[in-house]
């Protein structure tokens, strides 16, 4: 335990002196917006040989490189991308653990790879390096212009002159990793057959532009950027093999030593990758461009010929044809709306791929499925990456979001061709919907971040809800401004100025700015440059004779486009289009008897409050579009919606409970979010239930940036008992009122795994009893006031998480947790708590519940009601499975002895679960607890230590969890033997701990796209 916290310490030490010392590093921050007339050219010639045995290739790399700039060059930045697979301490090894991916951590050696061999020549002269082959220097996360391991700068031994060029030389062997991400091999264990990804896989200089040299290290989140040229690949191969690769095949010869070697060339390309399959079969079909051009598109599928049936058989080519069919729509697609593509061949590969759903090549992409979705997406990104070759690192709304933005466009319009499916009266949703849907769960729930950004930055969730789906909403709704006209003409003069370029932000916007003659400031500066919402609230309309007078407010951050839509009471509709403005306006529109106006009937705004862009003439709440009431609640949310669900519970006493679920959306986050849950128990034949109302409040605060303010209501039966024999039987209840203001605080970096919140509340628990026959009552009630801070760590490998506490009420306690896993590999895990408290009792009853319990904790003990229990008080009252259920608070002890074994002033505890070895899915347990208390047998207090330990089984990631204790005190073992009421058997000892509050449906606001991944 104390290694970890070691580790930590001396991790936040390090971090903190490489702040204060490589803070004056250069930054990598672009300098300007603007790319300059001239770019660099990088011809290569490559010979290279696989070798699949010892899964690697040997070869030698040609780089002829032509100092375009005005500058002299002294030296070459060049990336050696497969040694990001080497260890542990690579950048994209870094950012796989903090994504929550452990795989590469923990994958043996032989599964890693690397790039070695090197020996550069340029010139014919031999050329020194600088590296840093020890570490990963300065994080490149933080993308700074200094070395990482799969980046080194190559000293040239003469000056490179404006205009000169020069050729470089080395070879190189690149030991191939398994598929962690891009490159990589793969193994079919059906066809007992490797496969090869040959991609980001050969020495490849960095970009030199208008900002200088582009060195960027290799990561999984995050793609690339690379000056166009022209590739000659030799590959060779054993003879088994099927290549597919970018660019035309020229020639293939059998060597007739069982290799055979193909030559692949391409011009006007940055980059060239390479895949190898035997189980390889190609479907292929012409497509004829508008020019009269042929390209040729090509499917290589992955046939296990052993088990094809010819049915199956007859599916796949049938598959297939489709997928050649989507190659073919999308090719003419970006065709029409962007560009002609201009190369002979476009290529889709099956094949294992991790980073992501498909990965995009010059000609060639690669993706796991062949799914229609992902083919038109990584077919586009030729254009979006390959032909307008944008800085995928610094900028990736370039390419991932505009490639986004189209492929929303084309499958809209496949789906007005195709009517929308609906399931159980739930419309399937658009792409834009969804992405609409992504955006707005970040944005309601403040973990949004501009379009802006550099790839790196991106928390896991934001790279997909921004840089693709907001991206390509704020295209859609530049598309819907400008007009589809406009748009093609703007992206057309984009691509035929900077085909083959490397286009910056500032290049496009000058482009779209200048053809469509408009100003882009809210585009390009507020909607790509910050998180600024869209927001207009329509305020009132009057008719006055033949014009209709509509005043409109922008409540946003965005002076951006309104598009208005009116209608008459003779059914006259007619849609307008607003320029941007900041404060109230009003406009007049000629309109006759009109019946109800409505702001962006097409959902192209973004808008983020929906519920004030509609008036109706006359009608009584104006502003509002009326609530529906839905069946299922499915969050399909373009209006306010209200849900209700059937609910179905159980407990002990309850019984059988029936009701409902009243709620509004989830998702996205609503500021007022609500679930009122009544249930009617068919046993008690009493209605109790859940209800939560929370207010999300969103400050624009830094530090705190969001305020909760919620309410949170419990109530339920507790078990049915008779005082005495000729008793009648009394029910006990309780009802559990909890009033919290909870604040949420920002991170200095968005992605940081550690969530920290400060929370102060009010609980009110009402516990009564009532008289069956004579329905008499009594009723206790019970306040406490609580602040609690929390620190939680998110992380997949080795996550602390602290908790610290403070309640009073009938006693004041005071206590802190730090509970966590340390991984011994991705599924065995350590798990430990460590638990203080301190209590000071106003009563000096011995059994005053708020007192800190050492052992066996139960519904009793648990005074605030924090744990869900099917039956909370069987411990006291009944003797049945319930009765062996143990909870996670105070001492933690894993053993069932009705909580006698207590503190009324302090305890400390340790709770340890350690793994067995190899595929056994027990686990060791040890609890220890020091305290001052007092013992149950024998009434002395004294400051004394218990101890428990035996085999624990963890089910469904710790939602249960079964203990058998095996050794334990020597006084617990006397109270056993003394209390035989409570011990009966060995079986009377085994417990479990049962974690509801997981399932509970009133905290499905806490819902975030996290929880999805
Ligand atoms: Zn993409």
């Amino acid at each position: 335990m104390q290694i970890l916290s070691i580790r930590r310490s001396i991790g936040t030490f390090l971090s903190l002196i490489s702040l204060v010392f490589f803070n004056n590093l250069p930054s990598h921050a672009q300098q300007v917006s603007k790319q300059s007339t001239w770019q660099q050219q990088c011809d290569y010639d490559i010979d290279v040989k696989l070798d699949d045995i010892e899964r690697q290739l040997t070869g030698k790399i040609k780089m002829t490189y032509t100092n375009n700039s005005p500058e002299t060059l002294r030296e070459i930045y060049i990336h050696l991308w497969p040694n990001a697979y080497m260890n542990n301490e690579t950048p994209f090894a870094k950012q796989q653990v903090e994504n929550g991916s452990l795989d590469f951590y923990f994958t043996n050696d032989s599964c890693r790879g690397n790039i070695d061999s090197l020996s550069f020549w340029v010139n014919g002269i031999a050329a020194s390096i600088k590296a840093d082959f020890n570490s990963s220097n300065g994080g490149s996360l933080q993308h700074q212009k200094n070395l990482s391991i799969d980046i080194i700068c190559l000293i040239l031994p003469m000056p490179l002159a404006p205009g000169d060029v020069c050729t470089i030389e080395t070879p190189f062997r690149v030991r191939i990793p398994k598929v962690f991400s891009r490159l990589g091999w793969g193994y079919d264990r059906e066809t007992q057959n490797y496969n090869f990804n040959i991609t980001q896989w050969y020495p490849k200089p960095a970009v030199y532009d208008a900002n200088g040299w582009n060195p960027i290290p290799y990561l999984d989140q995050g793609e690339f950027y690379s000056e166009f040229g022209t590739f000659n690949a030799k590959i060779t191969v054993p003879t088994k093999y099927i290549l597919a690769a970018t660019g035309n095949e020229k020639s293939k010869t059998d060597n007739g030593d069982g290799t055979t070697t193909s030559i692949y060339k391409q011009a006007k390309v940055h980059d060239f990758a390479w895949f190898a399959n035997p189980d390889f079969r190609i479907v292929s079909e012409d497509i004829i461009l508008k020019s009269g051009r042929k390209v040729v598109s090509k499917v290589y599928y992955i046939a296990k010929a052993k088990k094809i049936t010819d049915k199956d058989a007859f599916d796949k080519v049938k598959s297939y044809s489709k997928a050649l069919n989507t190659i073919k729509n999308t090719v003419e697609f970006l065709g029409s709306h962007v560009g002609e593509y201009p190369y002979d061949v476009v290529t889709v590969v099956q094949g294992p791929l991790l980073a992501g759903g498909g990965m995009e090549y010059p000609t060639i992409t690669v993706m796991p499925g062949l799914d229609a979705t992902t083919i038109e997406h990584e077919v586009g990104h030729n254009w979006f990456y390959g032909i307008l070759g944008s800085n995928e690192r610094e900028h990736p709304w370039m390419d991932e979001g505009i490639n986004s933005f189209y492929e929303d466009w084309y499958k809209n319009r496949l789906d007005s061709n195709n009517a929308v499916k609906t399931y159980a009266g739930v419309k399937e949703l658009s792409a834009i919907d969804q992405h609409y849907i992504l955006y707005q769960m970040q944005q309601t729930a403040a973990l949004d971040q501009p379009i802006k950004g550099h790839a790196a930055d991106y928390t896991d969730a934001n790279y997909g809800a921004i840089v693709y789906g907001k991206t390509a909403l704020v295209f859609n709704y530049l598309r819907e401004y400008l007009g589809n006209e406009m748009m093609d003409k703007c992206m057309r003069e984009y691509y035929n100025i900077w085909k083959f370029k490397h286009p910056l932000p500032g290049d496009i916007r000058e482009v779209f700015e200048r053809v469509s003659g408009k100003k882009l400031d809210w585009f390009f500066n507020t909607l790509i440059g910050t998180t600024k919402t869209v927001d207009y609230k329509l305020v009132k309309a009057k008719q006055l004779q033949d014009k209709l007078y509509i005043t409109i407010k922008n409540k946003g951050g965005v002076e951006s486009p309104v598009f208005i839509n009116t209608k008459t009471k003779t059914g006259e509709e007619k849609a307008y289009t607003l320029e941007g403005f900041k404060g109230k306006k009003t406009f007049e529109v000629p309109c006759k008897d009109w019946k109800w106006v409505k702001i962006d009937t097409g959902h192209y705004m973004m808008e983020t409050n929906l519920r004030n862009n509609y008036i109706k003439r006359g009608f009584l709440f104006k502003g509002k579009e009326p609530s529906h009431i839905k069946l299922l609640g499915i969050g399909q949310s373009n209006d306010h919606n209200i849900y209700l669900d059937p609910m179905i519970l159980a407990n002990k006493y309850d019984g059988l409970m029936l009701g409902i679920m009243l709620s509004n959306e989830i998702v996205p986050l609503r500021s007022l979010q609500y679930t009122l849950m009544p249930l009617y128990g068919f046993k008690s034949q009493r209605i109790g239930g859940m209800a939560d109302v929370t207010k999300f409040i969103k400050t624009g605060n830094k530090k705190i940036y969001m305020v909760e303010v919620g309410m949170n209501f419990r109530r339920f039966n507790n078990g049915k008992f008779k005082v005495s024999k000729n008793n009648n039987d009394t029910l006990i209840s309780y009802s559990r009122t909890d009033l919290y203001v909870k604040l949420l605080f920002g991170k200095k970096n968005p992605r940081s795994l550690r969530d920290n919140n400060l929370t102060f509340g009010i609980l009110g628990i009402e516990e009564s009893g009532k008289n069956i026959q004579t329905t008499s009552r009594v009723m206790s009630f019970s306040t406490y006031t609580y602040i609690e801070f929390n620190s939680k760590d998110n992380s997949k490998l080795n996550p602390i998480t602290y908790q610290v506490k403070t309640l009073k009420g009938n006693a004041t306690r005071l206590q802190a947790t730090a509970s966590g896993h340390f991984n011994f590999n991705i599924k065995k895990k350590l798990y430990y708590r460590f638990f203080g408290g301190i209590v000071k009792s106003n009563s000096t009853y011995l059994g005053d519940r708020s007192n800190i319990y050492a052992s066996g904790n139960s519904g009793m003990q648990d005074f605030t009601y924090d744990h869900l229990m099917p039956g909370r008080n069987e411990q006291v009252y009944g003797n049945n499975i319930w009765s062996q259920q143990v909870l996670t608070r105070d001492g933690n002890m894993h053993i069932p002895m009705a909580g006698n074994f207590m503190s009324s002033s302090w305890l400390t505890a340790a709770n340890i679960e350690l793994p067995l070895p190899s595929k056994i899915p027990f686990y060791i347990y040890a609890d220890i607890n020091v305290y001052n208390g007092t013992d149950p047998l024998t009434n002395k207090q004294a400051v004394t230590s218990l101890y428990c330990a035996g085999i624990s089984l963890p089910i469904i990631d710790k939602g249960l969890t079964i203990y058998i204790p095996l050794l334990y005190s020597k006084s617990m073992h006397d109270f056993y033997k003394f209390n035989p009421s409570i011990y009966k058997s060995f079986f009377s000892t085994i417990c479990f701990n049962l974690d509801l509050n997981r399932i509970n449906p009133t905290h499905r606001k806490n819902i975030r796209i996290n929880n999805f991944m």
